[in-house]
């Protein structure tokens, strides 16, 4: 394999993408809307320039987004496919395992993506991977669709927390203009990812929200094991108290921390803090504004370590 460890243009990308006839598109693992709004683009796209397209992700792909996808997702990657990943910083955290040979190509927006295939489209100032991917619609030609469009449409929507991050730019606005043309109706779109909740997830949000302990700019929510058993929802659900948590004045970092079964699952925001780095010290990453990490201790102990490392970054207040 010939690893170039460089980032390709647009035009490399999609000249590259014509010479493949067999490719297997994945993204990474806990796939959220860019996720799998890109990754359903991006298997549109090979399919309209009459290459086999598949999806593959070996985890179950959350209902609200899984109208999406093609009906056949396949658990594994099929022999003799090439691997596209798409939104996914890392080469670890993809939904399938990478072969030996490596991935064909890497399209993402993180920061701190290594650049890790064969072929790489990285670009940080895209608000999500799905701008990359109707870059490439208009590279190689390919009209957008509107189912196409739905998935573009989903992708920016949910990585801009519906056109309100420091990510959204005028460009992001123009492209959304067009899948508006396209055929995507914003009210049909969020009936069918936001409108998907059930009493359970009210309920574990509620108590993320009544768990949250506010230090000085920082405010972090914890939820256990033992939460997810007297609400019946699961730790995923409790994380849609993330951007509800963000509304409190004065509040530059929230971390929501959930107990997963070999320890904590860290979800970091900010106006202004630099919360990809704070993830890398425990091992994980993500944007700048945006960033998640696990660790092996349980919510307490891992609010607590935490601290520890945001008190040189933010004021806690003079709380600890
Ligand atoms: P989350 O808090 O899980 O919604 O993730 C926020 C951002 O951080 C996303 O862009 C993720 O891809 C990234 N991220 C989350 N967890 C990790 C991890 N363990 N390692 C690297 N990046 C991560
Ligand atoms: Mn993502
Ligand atoms: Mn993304």
């Amino acid at each position: 394999m010939t690893t170039r460890t460089k980032n390709n243009t647009v035009s490399e990308i999609a000249d590259f993408l014509k010479t493949l006839d067999r490719v297997a598109v994945t993204t990474h693992v806990g796939a959220d809307g860019d996720a799998i709004g890109a990754s359903a683009a991006l298997v549109r796209l090979m399919h309209k320039r009459g290459a086999e397209a598949v999806f593959c992700h070996g985890e179950a792909v959350p209902s609200y987004l899984s109208w999406l996808l093609p009906d056949e997702v396949l658990t594994n990657l099929p022999p003799g496919y090439d691997l596209l990943v798409a939104d996914t910083s890392r080469a670890d955290r993809t939904g399938v395992p990478v072969p030996e040979s490596g991935a064909r190509v890497n399209i993402d927006h993180h920061e701190d993506n290594p650049l890790y295939a064969e072929y790489n489209l990285v670009t940080p100032t895209a608000a999500a991977t799905a701008e990359i991917v109707a870059d490439l619609y208009a590279a190689l030609g390919v009209p957008i669709d509107r189912p196409t469009a739905e998935a573009l449409y989903v992708g920016i929507k949910t990585d801009t927390g519906g056109f309100n991050f420091r990510n959204i730019s005028p460009r992001a606005h123009e492209l959304v203009a067009d899948l508006l043309r396209a055929g995507v109706v914003p009210a049909e779109v969020n009936e069918r990812i936001n409108r998907r909740g059930s009493v359970e997830q009210l309920r574990i949000v509620g108590v993320s929200l009544a768990n949250a302990v506010q230090y000085g700019e920082v405010l972090i929510s914890t939820v256990e094991t033992s939460d997810y058993e007297r609400t019946g929802a699961t730790e995923v659900e409790s994380k849609e108290s993330i951007d509800q948590l963000r509304t409190v004045s004065g509040v530059d970092v929230v971390a929501h921390l959930r107990e997963v079964p070999h320890g904590t699952k860290g979800s970091l925001r900010s106006e202004t803090v630099d919360v990809g780095e704070v993830a890398r010290h425990f091992g994980g990453g993500g944007h700048r504004l945006a960033a998640g990490y696990t660790t092996p201790r349980r919510p307490n102990e891992a609010r607590e370590e935490l601290l520890e490392v945001l008190e040189g970054v933010v004021d806690l207040g003079g709380e600890r």
